[in-house]
């Protein structure tokens, strides 16, 4: 007989590892797939996690993969689900080695994935110089000369942002920049130069950003960088089970407990929200972990009710 875990995960960042801390404690078999490519891996320090500020992403999988180690019923495993299939009680997780497992509850915590950087030079920095968000590095930069790469909304939002912590931003939009006139004016009155030109590479030595050169000639000089990525969903298996996604690739939670529209599947992190952080990931976790853990004993109390 194949065993039955009450829940699998789908990923092993701070979503995933959160939930089956919650759930192992709840006494509850739980089988946690994990392929290793969290997207902050690419940075030295992760900041903002009370008791973890500044550790690095390897060192805070290793602590949690420690503790876990302690409740019997947790399986991590190393290996990438490649399809999911079944229904609320009977969900079956096929892996990319070849392994079929059977669960009873499915938990989403897949997070995302950046698309390819297409900026000449800015993956050589990304997590050391360039980084996208001010509550993760702003720190770090703080008083600094930076550029902000980003257009539309988005750079207006950013750029006010960021004075918060310096008041040397250059947005540079690499092209249009789709502001208008009152935009515009906003920035000039906040003394954030505007440059639309095309970028044409980064310049750095070691990870550190020294400029930034623009097809027209330009060349801007900074000490950091914050950009807008562009994202994709971490998986396309909640899509594939039938989970309803935003255009953003955001799996659509209905509650606090991440569930989603397809009973016994639930969801968490940044797979579920368009806030990324590590520590509200871990919360989402968490909370889907205790509303997983009450759907299983609802159904037990009513076999017997
Ligand atoms: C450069 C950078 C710096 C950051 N710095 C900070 C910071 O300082 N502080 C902070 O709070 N946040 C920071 N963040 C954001 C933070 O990393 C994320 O919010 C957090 O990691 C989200 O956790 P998660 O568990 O939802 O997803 P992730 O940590 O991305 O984990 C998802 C996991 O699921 C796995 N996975 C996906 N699909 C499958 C599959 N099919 N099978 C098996 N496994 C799968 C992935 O490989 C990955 O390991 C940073 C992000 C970036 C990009």
């Amino acid at each position: 007989m194949m065993k039955i875990y009450d829940v699998g995960i789908i990923g092993g960042g701070p979503a995933g590892l959160s939930a089956a801390l919650v759930l192992g404690r709840a006494r509850r078999s739980v089988l946690l797939l994990d392929e290793g490519k969290p997207r902050n891996r690419v940075t030295r320090e992760a900041h903002g996690f009370l008791t973890r500020d500044g550790i690095a992403p390897a060192e805070f999988r290793r602590i949690a993969a420690e503790q876990l180690g302690r409740y019997p019923s947790i399986e991590l495993v190393e290996e990438r689900a490649e399809g999911v299939s079944g229904d609320d009680g009977r969900f079956e997780i096929t892996s990319a080695q070849g392994n079929v497992y059977r669960v009873r509850k499915l938990l989403f915590a897949t997070g995302k994935r950046d698309l390819p950087l297409e900026i000449s030079g800015l993956s050589e920095i990304y997590g050391k110089s360039a980084f996208v968000c001010p509550f993760c590095d702003g720190w770090e930069l703080r008083d600094k000369p930076l550029v902000l790469i980003a257009a539309g909304e988005r750079a207006l939002h950013m750029a006010k942002l960021l004075t918060g912590w310096t008041d040397q931003t250059i947005l540079c939009s690499n092209g249009p920049s789709g502001l208008n006139a009152t935009e515009r004016d906003e920035l000039g009155r906040h003394r954030i130069p505007l440059w639309e030109a095309p970028i044409r590479q980064i310049e750095s030595a070691g990870g550190q950003v020294e400029r930034v050169l623009l097809e027209d000639g330009t060349s801007v000089s900074c000490e950091g960088i914050f950009f807008a990525p562009k994202l994709e969903p971490g998986s396309e298996l909640p899509r594939s089970i039938g989970c309803e996604m935003t255009e953003a690739g955001t799996v659509i939670v209905s509650d606090d407990f991440g569930r989603t529209r397809v009973p016994g599947v639930f969801s968490a992190g940044d797979a579920a929200t368009e806030m990324h952080q590590a520590i509200r990931a871990a919360s989402m976790g968490s909370a889907a972990a205790a509303g997983i853990h009450m759907e299983l004993v609802n159904e037990a109390w009513n076999r017997l009710a």
